[in-house]
């Protein structure tokens, strides 16, 4: 029987939700194979953590304790010498700063392919796989030889699991502090913010199409307007025009409010990722092609600079 192996992400001990849909992906892959799935969990926490991903479908849970946060030279010895020892056809890990992190440096120390940001994949002889580029505007379809490294994208595959019995095997490797590079001292949660924008019931979420940081003036008084709270997209955040509690999307807040208002938004996954249980999504942006119309529910195609002040009159 050959094996997949699945590198579980949490941060300091929490889980990362999106583990579930990455072990899914592996179940399915698993499925096409008949492959054994093989999960790591690296770091602390152990005991509760091997027992939320004990689901169906997992054969054995690989536990190597490491009394500190997420560190690439912690990772890379213990994942490469678990791989020496299962010798899977592939490897799974999530696509976030974390395994984007240790992935590709697994990849090059194996000599075996990467395939980066994968959305959905197909097994016959070989994997062929999507991942999708440019704010999803191209799909890339991807066939490897394997083994092969697969970072799975957050949100591709449900995060749907039960119950089950899995064996439980203490993976011991000595961590040798001296030899790392550089050592992470801690993680620091950002400050919790005046505003939670996920118990908002309207929002009204701005975007790059905004250009300057001067027309924030305009979003925010459109928004006293209309009674909305103000919030945006990671580029927004990104340049420090508005702090990162009102981020919404994958690296940023779920949101579900009863009307999403997307201003300037092109729609990139990861926005998308954050905005799926909103009621009603509705959109402003210039170009008509942009991927937030393919999931509003109403669109107006046009210059939000012309259609906000038109707003904001109609409600004052
Ligand atoms: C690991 C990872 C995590 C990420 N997490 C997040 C996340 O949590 N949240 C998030 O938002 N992004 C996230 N991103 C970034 C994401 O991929 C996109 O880059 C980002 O969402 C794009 O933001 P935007 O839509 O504001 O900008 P753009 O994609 O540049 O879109 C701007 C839009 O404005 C429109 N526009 C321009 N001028 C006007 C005008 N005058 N009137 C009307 N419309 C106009 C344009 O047509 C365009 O569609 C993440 C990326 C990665 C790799």
């Amino acid at each position: 029987m050959s094996n997949i192996l699945i590198i579980i992400e949490h941060q300091n001990g929490i889980l990362n939700p999106d583990s579930f849909g990455l072990l899914n992906a592996g179940i399915q892959l698993s499925r096409s194979i008949g492959a054994d799935i093989h999960v790591s969990i690296i770091g602390q926490n152990l005991d509760t953590l091997s027992q939320e991903v004990s689901i169906k479908g997992v054969h054995t849970i690989h536990t190597t304790p490491a009394n500190q946060p997420y560190n690439h030279d912690l990772y890379i010895p213990i994942i490469t010498s678990l791989h020496a020892e299962l010798n899977p056809i592939f490897t799974l890990s999530l696509h976030t700063s974390t395994g984007t992190d240790y992935a590709p440096a697994i990849s090059s120390l194996l000599d075996i392919p990467l395939l980066p940001d994968i959305t959905r994949f197909d097994y016959t002889e070989q994997i062929e796989a999507v991942c999708e580029m440019y704010s999803s505007k191209l799909c890339v379809k991807i066939s490897s030889t394997s083994p092969a490294i697969l970072t799975i994208r957050p949100g591709s595959w449900s995060n749907d699991h039960s119950p089950g019995d899995v064996i439980i095997n203490p993976f011991v490797h000595v961590i040798d502090e001296k030899s790392f590079n550089f050592k992470v001292k801690k993680h620091e949660e950002s400050p919790p913010g005046e505003i939670d924008i996920s118990e908002a019931d309207l929002l009204l979420s701005v975007g790059r199409g905004i250009g300057e940081e001067s027309n924030l003036e305009l979003i925010f008084s459109t928004a006293e307007s209309i009674g909305a709270t103000v919030s945006s997209s990671r580029p927004i955040v990104d340049r420090g025009w508005l702090p990162k509690d009102r981020q919404v999307g994958q690296s940023g807040k779920k949101v579900s409010p009863s009307i999403y208002l997307a201003v300037g938004i092109s729609g990139a996954v990861q926005h998308l990722a954050g905005i799926k249980d909103s009621q009603v999504i509705i959109s402003i942006n210039k170009d008509p092609l942009a991927p937030i119309f393919d999931i509003s529910h109403y669109g107006i195609v046009g210059d939000l600079f012309e259609i906000l002040p038109a707003l904001a009159k109609e409600f004052s």
